[in-house]
């Protein structure tokens, strides 16, 4: 069963009316983006398939070539990250898509209040697989990052040395980004901790050897301005009781979590991270954290298949490569029989 909508009588909605020869095309990618997700989606009894989960629904509805796409959001800016998103992934099935007219278009300022400029004050090494940077936002815009959303997209020029042009909303409604010499990298992170005195946020970044990312944190200058798109995305774990897992690009969304959960809640949380040196303090008393390090060749999603429920009903939440989610979540659909909506095993890098 779906998850109800919150807030219904503060959302905003927009249509988007097309012709499309192939419905099918669009309901399967629909249908394989919710699970890859983990988004609950059902099928109604005019074939038209709706999610809902807490902050928006998205409905596809499909009359031989007549397609429509309904979306209603708590937030102007999900109801346009939602409608861009749709548009792209429209547009990589049919270029001609890419067109698409949102009914909310009119009520659109070219400013998005979702991109706020930031100023690193302060990068700090953490254990040897995390650089922390320290951003600081106006008093005003503080504020955004102290709701229930906690994920960020870093803006950052592509190419560097250039100075960066930030995205605006178009008179689609949608968010039209740089391109070519302006492109800007797009990575998401974790807001790890919001300091409203200070106004301030700092990100965890993973120094992985592959990561355009962690070079670009190697090599920042304090007084850098960069752009935080969101913030969005969803809390981490929750429930009275939660089988935790994830790797290092997870580890500040579950500590951020340990450290706001109800002390109600019990668990347990495996984290794999490079060695001794990155174990970090635990700011639950009530879940108990188990360590993996790479170094010492433990297996993250071995260890966590083996962890036993704490409770039947607990909630399994877990974040790492898209490989070693999938992974998690056919054990939990499988051998543990989980229902789906005990199930988070989400993709946070691939
Ligand atoms: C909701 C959410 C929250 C996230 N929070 C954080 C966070 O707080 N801290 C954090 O560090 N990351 C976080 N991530 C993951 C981060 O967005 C990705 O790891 C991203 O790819 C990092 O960009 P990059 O520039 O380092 O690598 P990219 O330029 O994206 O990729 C370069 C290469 O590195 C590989 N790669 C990417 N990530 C990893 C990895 N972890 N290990 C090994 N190889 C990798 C890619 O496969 C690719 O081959 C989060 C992701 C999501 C979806």
């Amino acid at each position: 069963m779906a998850e109800k909508l919150t807030n219904k009588s503060t959302h905003v909605s927009s249509i988007a009316r097309f012709s499309f020869e192939r419905c099918d095309i669009i309901k399967s990618l629909f249908e394989q983006r919710c699970n890859e997700e983990e988004l609950p989606f059902e099928t109604l009894e005019d074939d038209s398939l709706r999610v809902i989960d807490g902050d928006m629904e998205v409905r596809f509805t499909a009359c031989g070539q007549d397609c429509a796409f309904h979306i209603v959001a708590t937030r102007q800016l999900d109801l346009i990250e939602i409608c861009s998103t749709i548009t792209e992934g429209l547009a990589q099935i049919d270029p001609s898509l890419s067109k698409l007219s949102w009914s909310h278009a009119a009520d659109t300022l070219d400013s998005p209040d979702c991109l706020t400029l930031a100023t690193i004050i302060e990068r700090e090494a953490i254990g040897c697989s995390w650089w922390r940077l320290v951003l600081e936002v106006s008093p005003v815009e503080i504020t955004k990052f102290l709701g229930a959303h906690w994920h960020v997209q870093v803006l950052r020029p592509g190419r560097p040395g250039r100075d960066p042009v930030w995205p605006v909303v178009n008179a689609h409604g949608l968010v039209e980004w740089p391109t070519g010499q302006n492109e800007l990298s797009r990575r998401v992170f974790t807001i790890r901790s919001v300091d409203q005195s200070k106004n301030t946020i700092s990100l965890d970044i993973y120094r992985h050897d592959r990561g355009s990312s962690c070079r670009w944190a190697e090599t920042v200058l304090i007084g850098d301005v960069i752009g935080l798109w969101g913030p969005s995305g969803r809390r981490g774990p929750e429930g009275h009781s939660i089988l935790v897992g994830g790797d290092e690009t997870a580890v500040p969304a579950i500590l951020r979590a340990l450290g706001t959960l109800p002390p109600t809640t019990t668990g347990c949380a495996v984290l794999m991270v490079g060695d001794e040196g990155d174990v970090q303090p635990n700011p639950s008393n009530q879940i108990a954290i188990k360590w993996l390090f790479r170094a010492r060749g433990d297996d993250l999603v071995a260890v966590f298949c083996e962890t036993p429920m704490p409770a039947p009903d607990a909630n399994l939440w877990f974040a790492a490569s898209q490989e070693q989610a999938r992974a998690v979540r056919e054990h939990a659909r499988g051998d543990r029989a989980l229902e789906r909506s005990q199930i988070k095993a989400l993709t946070y890098w691939s």
